[in-house]
């Protein structure tokens, strides 16, 4: 299985998953058509399903028109997006797994951002592999999503699920919000040396135009604050040894950033 990364609107991100053996495609979160039909049409590819994380529109504008173009495709999403993805014919539940290019992807259930949420994980299938992880606006590089629908208690939850999973696992997120979540990180976290360097380099790959997405999740488990709540230096900075608290405390102080 590739993966390629197409930048679409502003800062958002759509994974191309593709089958160079069967000439398939699918794609994650297609905020926008007109970029996925140029890779598909670049790779000589017919797309089969859509992945969706959750119902906002920088996630699903591009279902419809990618419907149309191809009337067979499958769309998938979460049970609770129910009504609110276009197209949407699979309605997922934790424990459930896609398919794709013999690849299988496990469902996580990770409201918070949305009340709907869920993230795809596939596993490595062979030593040395990495798995990979689309988790839309849940987990981001360096930073989390906004709680628009879900609370405190849910989000931790959700990235609790997420940072149990393997440290050789990349992160497919949908924004390019790392160099300003750094920079937020920076100010709650300043001591950890691993934080530091990493932001000099985003900073770096950034004054070049370049993505710091996808990331490792071992990375993340180091540097982003918003997995690392019950970190003492993280519990200092925010006053509270209470993991939803900390955790609220960080999401408010990032919000105001
Ligand atoms: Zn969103
Ligand atoms: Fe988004």
């Amino acid at each position: 299985m590739d993966i390629y990364q197409l930048p679409a609107l502003s800062d958002n991100y759509i994974f191309l998953l593709h089958d160079p053996q069967q000439k398939i495609a699918a794609v994650v979160d297609p905020g926008t058509a007109q970029p996925v039909r140029q890779k598909l049409q670049e790779l000589k590819a017919e797309l089969v399903a859509i992945f969706n994380t959750h119902h906002h529109h920088d996630h699903v504008g591009g279902n419809s028109a990618l419907m149309k173009q191809f009337p067979k495709i499958c769309i998938y999403g979460g049970s609770e997006d129910k009504g609110r993805i276009p197209g949407q014919q699979v309605f997922l539940q934790s424990g459930d797994r896609v398919q794709f290019a013999g690849r299988i992807g496990e469902v996580l259930f990770v409201p918070g951002h949305t009340r709907a949420h869920i993230a795809y994980y596939f596993p490595p299938t062979a030593e040395g592999e990495t798995g990979e992880l689309f988790c839309g606006d849940t987990l981001f590089a360096g930073g989390c999503g906004r709680l628009f629908e879900g609370s405190p208690t849910q989000m931790v939850t959700s990235l609790t699920k997420l940072r149990a999973l393997p440290d050789n696992t990349r992160v497919w997120c949908a924004h390019e919000y790392t160099l300003k979540n750094l920079q937020f990180a920076l100010t709650v976290d300043p001591d950890n040396q691993d934080l530091q360097a990493r932001f000099a380099e985003v900073k770096a790959l950034r004054s070049r135009s370049q993505a710091t997405v996808p990331s490792m999740l071992g990375m993340e488990k180091r540097t982003n604050p918003f997995v690392r709540w019950d970190q003492q230096a993280l519990q200092s900075a925010v006053k509270s040894l209470d993991p939803v608290q900390s955790f609220a405390r960080l999401r408010g102080m990032k919000d105001q950033f």
